[in-house]
Protein backbone atom coordinates (compact mmCIF):
# COMPACT_ATOMS: atom_id res chain seq x y z
CA UNK A 1 0.00 0.00 0.00
CA UNK A 2 1.14 3.53 -0.75
CA UNK A 3 2.59 5.42 2.61
CA UNK A 4 3.00 9.08 1.79
CA UNK A 5 4.53 11.44 4.40
CA UNK A 6 3.86 14.85 4.86
CA UNK A 7 7.60 16.00 7.38
CA UNK A 8 7.81 19.89 8.68
CA UNK A 9 10.29 21.06 10.68
CA UNK A 10 8.05 22.85 12.95
CA UNK A 11 9.38 26.39 12.76
CA UNK A 12 6.14 28.24 12.28
CA UNK A 13 2.62 27.78 10.75
CA UNK A 14 1.60 26.35 8.05
CA UNK A 15 2.43 27.55 4.91
CA UNK A 16 1.12 27.31 1.52
CA UNK A 17 4.11 25.25 0.03
CA UNK A 18 3.80 22.66 3.05
CA UNK A 19 -0.41 22.91 2.53
CA UNK A 20 0.25 22.37 -0.77
CA UNK A 21 2.60 18.75 -0.11
CA UNK A 22 0.91 17.73 2.48
CA UNK A 23 -2.32 17.86 0.54
CA UNK A 24 -0.94 15.88 -2.66
CA UNK A 25 0.04 13.80 -0.08
CA UNK A 26 -3.22 13.20 1.54
CA UNK A 27 -4.90 13.10 -2.13
CA UNK A 28 -3.12 10.36 -3.23
CA UNK A 29 -3.58 8.13 0.22
CA UNK A 30 -6.84 8.69 0.00
CA UNK A 31 -6.72 7.66 -3.46
CA UNK A 32 -5.32 4.38 -3.35
CA UNK A 33 -5.91 3.64 0.02
CA UNK A 34 -2.83 4.12 1.49
CA UNK A 35 -1.64 6.08 4.70
CA UNK A 36 -1.02 9.63 5.47
CA UNK A 37 1.47 10.15 7.82
CA UNK A 38 2.53 13.31 9.61
CA UNK A 39 6.19 13.42 10.97
CA UNK A 40 8.24 16.40 12.47
CA UNK A 41 11.67 17.24 12.11
CA UNK A 42 12.55 18.86 15.02
CA UNK A 43 16.46 18.18 14.92
CA UNK A 44 17.56 21.48 14.04
CA UNK A 45 17.15 22.99 17.20
CA UNK A 46 18.27 26.42 16.24
CA UNK A 47 15.15 26.82 14.14
CA UNK A 48 12.54 24.95 16.10
CA UNK A 49 9.58 26.87 17.58
CA UNK A 50 7.76 25.53 20.93
CA UNK A 51 3.69 25.86 19.05
CA UNK A 52 5.12 24.71 15.58
CA UNK A 53 3.50 21.39 16.17
CA UNK A 54 0.40 22.76 17.37
CA UNK A 55 0.34 25.16 14.38
CA UNK A 56 0.93 22.62 11.83
CA UNK A 57 -1.61 20.33 12.89
CA UNK A 58 -4.13 23.00 13.26
CA UNK A 59 -3.76 24.07 9.88
CA UNK A 60 -4.07 20.96 8.43
CA UNK A 61 -7.06 20.26 10.73
CA UNK A 62 -8.47 23.09 9.36
CA UNK A 63 -8.00 22.36 5.44
CA UNK A 64 -9.23 18.93 6.54
CA UNK A 65 -6.55 16.76 5.55
CA UNK A 66 -7.12 13.85 8.14
CA UNK A 67 -3.95 12.19 8.90
CA UNK A 68 -3.43 8.42 9.49
CA UNK A 69 -0.22 8.51 11.85
CA UNK A 70 1.09 11.24 13.80
CA UNK A 71 2.35 12.46 17.36
CA UNK A 72 -1.30 13.04 18.60
CA UNK A 73 -2.73 9.97 17.07
CA UNK A 74 0.52 7.73 17.43
CA UNK A 75 0.37 5.22 14.73
CA UNK A 76 2.47 1.59 14.38
CA UNK A 77 6.08 3.42 13.14
CA UNK A 78 6.27 5.92 15.97
CA UNK A 79 7.62 8.48 17.72
CA UNK A 80 6.67 10.75 15.13
CA UNK A 81 8.75 13.19 16.05
CA UNK A 82 12.28 13.05 15.47
CA UNK A 83 13.93 14.22 18.82
CA UNK A 84 12.58 11.62 20.40
CA UNK A 85 14.06 9.10 18.02
CA UNK A 86 18.01 9.67 18.89
CA UNK A 87 18.38 6.11 19.98
CA UNK A 88 16.83 4.97 16.33
CA UNK A 89 19.17 7.03 14.52
CA UNK A 90 22.02 6.17 16.58
CA UNK A 91 21.56 2.62 15.39
CA UNK A 92 21.89 3.36 12.03
CA UNK A 93 25.17 5.71 12.72
CA UNK A 94 26.82 2.87 14.04
CA UNK A 95 26.84 1.36 11.62
CA UNK A 96 27.56 4.05 8.87
CA UNK A 97 30.77 4.22 11.28
CA UNK A 98 31.45 0.65 11.76
CA UNK A 99 31.40 -0.09 7.62
CA UNK A 100 33.34 2.62 7.04
CA UNK A 101 30.48 5.09 5.02
CA UNK A 102 30.81 7.68 7.74
CA UNK A 103 33.71 8.84 10.05
CA UNK A 104 34.05 10.98 12.59
CA UNK A 105 35.03 14.82 11.85
CA UNK A 106 37.56 17.41 14.16
CA UNK A 107 37.57 20.57 12.30
CA UNK A 108 36.46 23.30 14.27
CA UNK A 109 34.26 26.11 12.84
CA UNK A 110 37.28 28.07 12.25
CA UNK A 111 39.08 25.29 10.66
CA UNK A 112 36.11 24.43 7.75
CA UNK A 113 35.69 28.79 7.26
CA UNK A 114 39.41 28.79 6.58
CA UNK A 115 38.85 25.64 4.18
CA UNK A 116 35.83 27.80 2.58
CA UNK A 117 37.81 30.75 1.87
CA UNK A 118 40.67 28.62 0.46
CA UNK A 119 38.81 27.12 -1.81
CA UNK A 120 36.91 30.12 -3.27
CA UNK A 121 40.88 31.76 -3.32
CA UNK A 122 41.34 28.74 -5.95
CA UNK A 123 37.80 29.08 -7.32
CA UNK A 124 37.38 25.08 -7.01
CA UNK A 125 34.14 24.54 -5.11
CA UNK A 126 34.16 20.91 -4.04
CA UNK A 127 32.66 20.97 -0.67
CA UNK A 128 34.05 19.75 2.34
CA UNK A 129 37.73 18.76 1.18
CA UNK A 130 37.90 14.98 3.61
CA UNK A 131 40.51 15.84 5.66
CA UNK A 132 39.31 14.14 8.30
CA UNK A 133 38.90 11.09 5.95
CA UNK A 134 41.98 9.20 6.98
CA UNK A 135 42.97 9.94 10.47
CA UNK A 136 45.31 8.48 12.43
CA UNK A 137 44.71 6.85 15.68
CA UNK A 138 47.20 9.38 16.76
CA UNK A 139 45.84 12.41 15.21
CA UNK A 140 42.61 11.55 16.66
CA UNK A 141 43.90 11.00 20.51
CA UNK A 142 45.52 14.35 19.77
CA UNK A 143 42.30 15.79 18.82
CA UNK A 144 40.36 14.39 21.48
CA UNK A 145 43.17 15.70 24.03
CA UNK A 146 42.21 19.07 22.94
CA UNK A 147 38.72 18.56 23.74
CA UNK A 148 37.23 18.65 20.54
CA UNK A 149 34.18 16.36 20.06
CA UNK A 150 33.20 14.98 16.59
CA UNK A 151 30.70 15.42 13.65
CA UNK A 152 29.62 12.86 11.71
CA UNK A 153 30.04 12.74 8.29
CA UNK A 154 29.31 10.53 5.43
CA UNK A 155 31.85 9.26 3.07
CA UNK A 156 30.66 10.09 0.00
CA UNK A 157 31.74 7.84 -3.04
CA UNK A 158 33.92 9.18 -6.04
CA UNK A 159 32.81 9.11 -9.42
CA UNK A 160 29.07 7.88 -8.96
CA UNK A 161 26.28 9.13 -11.30
CA UNK A 162 23.10 9.25 -9.38
CA UNK A 163 19.94 8.93 -11.24
CA UNK A 164 16.49 9.61 -10.25
CA UNK A 165 13.61 8.84 -12.26
CA UNK A 166 11.47 11.62 -10.50
CA UNK A 167 7.54 11.08 -11.08
CA UNK A 168 7.24 14.84 -11.28
CA UNK A 169 10.66 16.04 -13.04
CA UNK A 170 11.63 12.63 -14.55
CA UNK A 171 14.82 11.99 -15.06
CA UNK A 172 17.15 13.76 -12.85
CA UNK A 173 21.24 13.27 -12.91
CA UNK A 174 24.15 13.90 -10.29
CA UNK A 175 27.59 13.36 -10.00
CA UNK A 176 28.74 12.82 -6.66
CA UNK A 177 31.85 14.22 -7.13
CA UNK A 178 30.23 17.72 -6.92
CA UNK A 179 28.56 16.34 -3.39
CA UNK A 180 31.52 16.98 -0.73
CA UNK A 181 31.65 14.58 2.37
CA UNK A 182 28.29 16.08 4.57
CA UNK A 183 27.52 15.87 8.06
CA UNK A 184 25.39 13.18 9.37
CA UNK A 185 25.40 14.19 13.10
CA UNK A 186 26.53 17.04 14.78
CA UNK A 187 29.03 17.35 17.37
CA UNK A 188 26.63 16.87 20.23
CA UNK A 189 25.35 14.00 18.66
CA UNK A 190 22.14 14.50 16.94
CA UNK A 191 21.39 14.25 13.16
CA UNK A 192 21.54 16.24 10.12
CA UNK A 193 17.97 16.50 8.32
CA UNK A 194 19.45 14.38 5.38
CA UNK A 195 20.30 11.26 7.74
CA UNK A 196 17.12 11.59 10.15
CA UNK A 197 14.93 11.53 7.16
CA UNK A 198 16.50 8.33 5.57
CA UNK A 199 15.83 6.49 8.80
CA UNK A 200 12.66 7.87 9.31
CA UNK A 201 11.61 7.24 5.73
CA UNK A 202 12.66 3.90 6.05
CA UNK A 203 11.48 2.52 9.08
CA UNK A 204 8.21 4.08 8.47
CA UNK A 205 8.01 2.57 5.30
CA UNK A 206 7.50 5.43 3.45
CA UNK A 207 6.96 4.60 0.00
CA UNK A 208 6.59 7.85 -2.22
CA UNK A 209 8.10 10.95 -0.96
CA UNK A 210 6.64 14.29 -1.96
CA UNK A 211 8.74 17.55 -1.29
CA UNK A 212 9.15 20.88 -2.71
CA UNK A 213 12.04 21.13 -5.39
CA UNK A 214 13.79 22.94 -2.58
CA UNK A 215 15.25 19.38 -1.63
CA UNK A 216 16.31 17.83 -5.07
CA UNK A 217 19.89 18.32 -4.16
CA UNK A 218 19.22 16.67 -1.07
CA UNK A 219 18.06 13.66 -2.78
CA UNK A 220 21.34 11.87 -4.21
CA UNK A 221 22.68 12.74 -0.95
CA UNK A 222 19.73 10.32 0.73
CA UNK A 223 20.26 8.13 -1.92
CA UNK A 224 23.89 7.54 -1.28
CA UNK A 225 22.98 6.92 2.30
CA UNK A 226 20.34 4.10 0.93
CA UNK A 227 22.68 2.06 -0.87
CA UNK A 228 25.49 2.36 2.23
CA UNK A 229 22.84 1.04 4.53
CA UNK A 230 21.54 -1.50 2.16
CA UNK A 231 18.08 0.01 2.16
CA UNK A 232 15.32 0.82 -0.55
CA UNK A 233 14.81 3.48 -2.13
CA UNK A 234 11.51 4.92 -1.96
CA UNK A 235 9.81 7.09 -5.23
CA UNK A 236 10.50 10.52 -4.98
CA UNK A 237 8.29 13.70 -6.24
CA UNK A 238 9.65 17.32 -6.73
CA UNK A 239 7.39 19.58 -6.50
CA UNK A 240 8.07 22.77 -8.91
CA UNK A 241 8.47 26.19 -7.22
CA UNK A 242 5.16 28.44 -6.68
CA UNK A 243 5.79 31.99 -7.75
CA UNK A 244 4.53 34.84 -6.36
CA UNK A 245 2.25 36.89 -8.79
CA UNK A 246 5.59 38.95 -10.42
CA UNK A 247 6.68 35.31 -11.37
CA UNK A 248 9.22 35.64 -8.55
CA UNK A 249 10.47 33.29 -6.06
CA UNK A 250 8.17 33.63 -3.60
CA UNK A 251 9.91 34.85 -0.16
CA UNK A 252 8.58 35.08 3.15
CA UNK A 253 7.79 38.64 3.40
CA UNK A 254 6.21 39.21 0.19
CA UNK A 255 3.20 40.76 1.07
CA UNK A 256 1.48 40.59 -2.08
CA UNK A 257 -0.02 37.51 -1.54
CA UNK A 258 -1.43 35.67 1.96
CA UNK A 259 1.53 32.80 2.72
CA UNK A 260 0.21 31.10 5.92
CA UNK A 261 -3.10 28.73 6.61
CA UNK A 262 -3.76 30.55 9.89
CA UNK A 263 -4.02 33.90 7.88
CA UNK A 264 -6.69 32.41 5.48
CA UNK A 265 -8.57 31.13 8.46
CA UNK A 266 -8.46 34.36 10.06
CA UNK A 267 -9.50 36.04 7.36
CA UNK A 268 -12.95 34.11 7.20
CA UNK A 269 -11.74 32.06 3.97
CA UNK A 270 -13.75 28.34 3.37
CA UNK A 271 -11.47 25.68 3.74
CA UNK A 272 -13.36 23.78 1.19
CA UNK A 273 -12.10 26.79 -1.07
CA UNK A 274 -8.26 26.99 -0.28
CA UNK A 275 -8.42 23.36 -0.46
CA UNK A 276 -9.98 23.79 -3.80
CA UNK A 277 -7.07 26.52 -5.18
CA UNK A 278 -4.06 24.67 -3.55
CA UNK A 279 -4.66 21.61 -5.70
CA UNK A 280 -4.23 23.81 -9.04
CA UNK A 281 -0.63 24.87 -7.82
CA UNK A 282 0.86 22.72 -10.08
CA UNK A 283 -2.06 20.56 -11.00
CA UNK A 284 -4.48 20.18 -13.62
CA UNK A 285 -6.92 18.00 -14.66
CA UNK A 286 -7.23 19.42 -17.99
CA UNK A 287 -10.27 20.24 -18.82
CA UNK A 288 -11.99 23.82 -18.24
CA UNK A 289 -13.47 22.88 -15.22
CA UNK A 290 -11.72 24.82 -11.93
CA UNK A 291 -13.90 23.89 -9.04
CA UNK A 292 -13.73 20.86 -7.10
CA UNK A 293 -14.51 19.27 -4.27
CA UNK A 294 -12.58 17.30 -2.07
CA UNK A 295 -14.40 13.85 -2.85
CA UNK A 296 -14.12 15.04 -6.27
CA UNK A 297 -9.99 15.86 -6.24
CA UNK A 298 -9.56 12.45 -4.74
CA UNK A 299 -10.98 10.73 -7.53
CA UNK A 300 -8.88 12.44 -10.20
CA UNK A 301 -5.80 13.77 -8.47
CA UNK A 302 -2.62 11.88 -10.36
CA UNK A 303 1.03 12.73 -10.18
CA UNK A 304 1.01 12.52 -13.88
CA UNK A 305 -0.78 15.69 -14.18
CA UNK A 306 1.57 17.88 -11.78
CA UNK A 307 3.88 20.29 -13.71
CA UNK A 308 7.16 20.18 -14.12
CA UNK A 309 7.13 24.11 -14.29
CA UNK A 310 6.51 26.64 -11.22
CA UNK A 311 3.25 27.75 -10.67
CA UNK A 312 1.79 31.34 -10.24
CA UNK A 313 0.36 32.03 -7.09
CA UNK A 314 -2.43 34.30 -8.10
CA UNK A 315 -4.58 36.07 -5.51
CA UNK A 316 -7.32 37.23 -7.75
CA UNK A 317 -7.97 33.98 -8.39
CA UNK A 318 -8.20 32.74 -5.11
CA UNK A 319 -10.77 35.53 -4.44
CA UNK A 320 -12.95 34.71 -6.72
CA UNK A 321 -12.94 30.99 -5.99
CA UNK A 322 -13.72 31.59 -2.53
CA UNK A 323 -16.36 34.32 -3.32
CA UNK A 324 -18.03 30.98 -5.92
CA UNK A 325 -17.75 29.06 -2.83
CA UNK A 326 -19.19 31.42 -0.18
CA UNK A 327 -22.08 32.28 -2.57
CA UNK A 328 -23.11 28.78 -2.56
CA UNK A 329 -22.56 28.01 1.49
CA UNK A 330 -25.72 27.95 3.61
CA UNK A 331 -26.51 31.83 4.93
CA UNK A 332 -25.75 30.49 8.52
CA UNK A 333 -22.78 29.17 7.64
CA UNK A 334 -21.76 32.65 6.29
CA UNK A 335 -23.40 34.32 9.39
CA UNK A 336 -20.90 32.54 11.80
CA UNK A 337 -17.79 33.29 9.78
CA UNK A 338 -18.72 36.99 10.26
CA UNK A 339 -19.62 37.60 13.18
CA UNK A 340 -16.41 37.65 14.69
CA UNK A 341 -15.50 40.16 12.45
CA UNK A 342 -18.14 42.59 13.38
CA UNK A 343 -17.40 41.72 16.81
CA UNK A 344 -14.11 42.58 16.15
CA UNK A 345 -14.79 46.07 14.65
CA UNK A 346 -16.88 46.91 17.49
CA UNK A 347 -19.97 46.45 15.45
CA UNK A 348 -22.24 44.21 18.07
CA UNK A 349 -21.40 43.33 20.92
CA UNK A 350 -22.06 40.71 23.43
CA UNK A 351 -24.97 38.12 23.21
CA UNK A 352 -27.37 39.13 19.97
CA UNK A 353 -31.19 38.43 21.13
CA UNK A 354 -33.17 36.95 18.46
CA UNK A 355 -33.77 40.08 16.55
CA UNK A 356 -30.33 41.12 16.43
CA UNK A 357 -29.77 37.43 15.04
CA UNK A 358 -32.49 38.15 12.30
CA UNK A 359 -30.88 41.50 11.70
CA UNK A 360 -27.20 40.22 11.50
CA UNK A 361 -28.56 37.01 9.21
CA UNK A 362 -30.36 39.84 6.64
CA UNK A 363 -27.13 42.08 7.06
CA UNK A 364 -25.29 39.08 5.81
CA UNK A 365 -27.60 37.89 3.32
CA UNK A 366 -27.42 41.15 1.67
CA UNK A 367 -23.40 40.74 1.39
CA UNK A 368 -23.02 37.22 0.84
CA UNK A 369 -22.47 37.16 -2.92
CA UNK A 370 -20.06 40.40 -3.17
CA UNK A 371 -17.95 38.75 -0.28
CA UNK A 372 -14.72 38.00 -1.17
CA UNK A 373 -14.02 36.53 2.31
CA UNK A 374 -15.89 37.10 5.66
CA UNK A 375 -13.89 39.52 6.88
CA UNK A 376 -15.09 41.83 4.28
CA UNK A 377 -18.46 41.99 5.70
CA UNK A 378 -17.04 44.53 7.78
CA UNK A 379 -16.29 47.15 4.89
CA UNK A 380 -19.27 46.29 2.68
CA UNK A 381 -21.29 47.24 5.74
CA UNK A 382 -19.99 50.26 7.60
CA UNK A 383 -23.14 52.22 6.26
CA UNK A 384 -24.87 50.16 8.83
CA UNK A 385 -23.19 50.93 11.58
CA UNK A 386 -21.53 54.24 11.16
CA UNK A 387 -23.96 57.29 12.38
CA UNK A 388 -22.58 59.94 9.84
CA UNK A 389 -22.82 59.13 6.17
CA UNK A 390 -20.44 59.61 3.52
CA UNK A 391 -22.01 60.87 0.14
CA UNK A 392 -19.62 59.89 -2.87
CA UNK A 393 -19.68 62.22 -6.33
CA UNK A 394 -22.49 60.23 -8.28
CA UNK A 395 -24.77 60.45 -5.67
CA UNK A 396 -23.88 63.41 -4.69
CA UNK A 397 -24.91 64.87 -7.93
CA UNK A 398 -27.89 62.98 -7.74
CA UNK A 399 -29.23 64.70 -4.74
CA UNK A 400 -28.73 67.99 -6.41
CA UNK A 401 -32.07 67.13 -8.98
CA UNK A 402 -34.98 68.85 -8.33
CA UNK A 403 -37.36 66.13 -7.22
CA UNK A 404 -35.78 64.84 -4.45
CA UNK A 405 -36.44 67.28 -1.84
CA UNK A 406 -40.47 66.28 -2.32
CA UNK A 407 -39.55 62.09 -3.07
CA UNK A 408 -37.53 62.61 0.47
CA UNK A 409 -39.70 64.96 2.26
CA UNK A 410 -42.54 62.22 1.01
CA UNK A 411 -40.52 59.27 2.66
CA UNK A 412 -39.83 60.70 5.67
CA UNK A 413 -43.88 61.14 6.44
CA UNK A 414 -44.39 57.52 5.54
CA UNK A 415 -41.53 56.55 7.74
CA UNK A 416 -42.31 58.27 10.62
CA UNK A 417 -45.74 56.99 10.20
CA UNK A 418 -44.71 53.53 9.68
CA UNK A 419 -45.85 50.64 12.16
CA UNK A 420 -43.56 48.13 11.07
CA UNK A 421 -40.18 48.58 9.35
CA UNK A 422 -39.71 45.74 7.77
CA UNK A 423 -38.40 44.24 4.26
CA UNK A 424 -41.84 42.91 3.79
CA UNK A 425 -43.64 46.72 5.15
CA UNK A 426 -41.25 48.70 3.76
CA UNK A 427 -42.04 48.48 -0.33
CA UNK A 428 -45.50 49.24 0.74
CA UNK A 429 -44.12 52.77 1.92
CA UNK A 430 -42.65 53.14 -1.38
CA UNK A 431 -45.21 52.65 -3.46
CA UNK A 432 -47.26 55.23 -1.05
CA UNK A 433 -44.34 58.04 -2.21
CA UNK A 434 -45.18 57.02 -5.85
CA UNK A 435 -49.12 57.85 -5.12
CA UNK A 436 -48.11 60.92 -3.28
CA UNK A 437 -45.59 62.61 -5.57
CA UNK A 438 -45.95 61.39 -9.05
CA UNK A 439 -42.32 60.33 -9.05
CA UNK A 440 -41.25 56.60 -9.60
CA UNK A 441 -38.55 53.96 -10.76
CA UNK A 442 -35.42 55.82 -10.77
CA UNK A 443 -36.17 59.03 -9.74
CA UNK A 444 -37.75 57.71 -6.73
CA UNK A 445 -35.11 54.83 -6.00
CA UNK A 446 -32.17 56.51 -7.01
CA UNK A 447 -32.83 59.80 -4.91
CA UNK A 448 -33.78 57.05 -1.84
CA UNK A 449 -30.45 55.09 -2.19
CA UNK A 450 -28.40 57.99 -2.94
CA UNK A 451 -29.77 59.93 0.54
CA UNK A 452 -29.73 57.07 2.56
CA UNK A 453 -26.33 54.44 1.74
CA UNK A 454 -24.53 57.95 0.13
CA UNK A 455 -24.09 55.54 -3.20
CA UNK A 456 -26.26 54.96 -6.25
CA UNK A 457 -25.25 51.41 -6.33
CA UNK A 458 -25.90 48.80 -3.79
CA UNK A 459 -27.66 45.73 -2.52
CA UNK A 460 -31.09 45.68 -2.38
CA UNK A 461 -32.94 48.42 -1.02
CA UNK A 462 -35.88 47.15 0.79
CA UNK A 463 -33.24 45.06 2.76
CA UNK A 464 -30.90 47.82 3.28
CA UNK A 465 -33.41 50.25 4.39
CA UNK A 466 -34.52 47.67 6.70
CA UNK A 467 -31.03 47.11 8.15
CA UNK A 468 -30.80 51.05 8.36
CA UNK A 469 -33.79 50.93 10.18
CA UNK A 470 -36.81 53.39 11.06
CA UNK A 471 -34.55 55.83 13.17
CA UNK A 472 -31.33 56.00 10.99
CA UNK A 473 -33.45 56.51 8.20
CA UNK A 474 -35.54 59.05 9.63
CA UNK A 475 -32.72 60.93 11.25
CA UNK A 476 -30.89 60.85 7.75
CA UNK A 477 -33.78 62.26 5.78
CA UNK A 478 -33.72 65.22 8.38
CA UNK A 479 -30.69 66.00 8.00
CA UNK A 480 -30.62 66.26 4.54
CA UNK A 481 -33.95 68.04 4.17
N1 LIG B 1 11.70 18.89 7.13
C1 LIG B 1 11.81 19.16 5.73
C2 LIG B 1 11.20 20.51 5.43
O1 LIG B 1 10.42 21.01 6.23
C3 LIG B 1 11.09 18.10 4.95
C4 LIG B 1 11.78 17.67 3.73
C5 LIG B 1 11.29 16.36 3.22
O2 LIG B 1 10.07 16.24 3.00
O3 LIG B 1 12.09 15.47 3.07
O4 LIG B 1 11.48 21.10 4.43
Amino acid sequence: PLRVRYAPSPTGHLHIGGARTALFDYLLARRHGGAFVVRFEDTDQTRHKESGIEDQLNGLRWLGLEWDESVDIGGPYGPYRQMERLDIYQTYLDQLLQNGHAYHCYCSEADLEQERAEQEASGEMGGYSGKCRHLTPEQVAAHQAEGRKPSTRFRVPADRMIEIEDKVREHVEFESNGIGDFIIARTDGIPTYNFAVIVDDHLMKINLVIRGEEHLSNTPRQILMYEALGLPIPDFAHLALILNPDRKKMSKRDESIIQFIEQYRELGYLPEAVVNFIALLGWSPGGEEEIFTKEELIAQFDLDRVSKSPAVFDMDKLNWMNNAYLKKAPLTRVVELSVPHLQKAGYIQGDLDEAAQDWITALVGLNQDRMRYAAEIVELSSIFFKDELVIDEEAAAVLKEEHVPVVLASFLTQVEQAEAFTVEAIPALLKQVQKDTGFKGKQLFMSIRSALTGQVHGPDLNVSLYLLGKEKVASRLRNLL
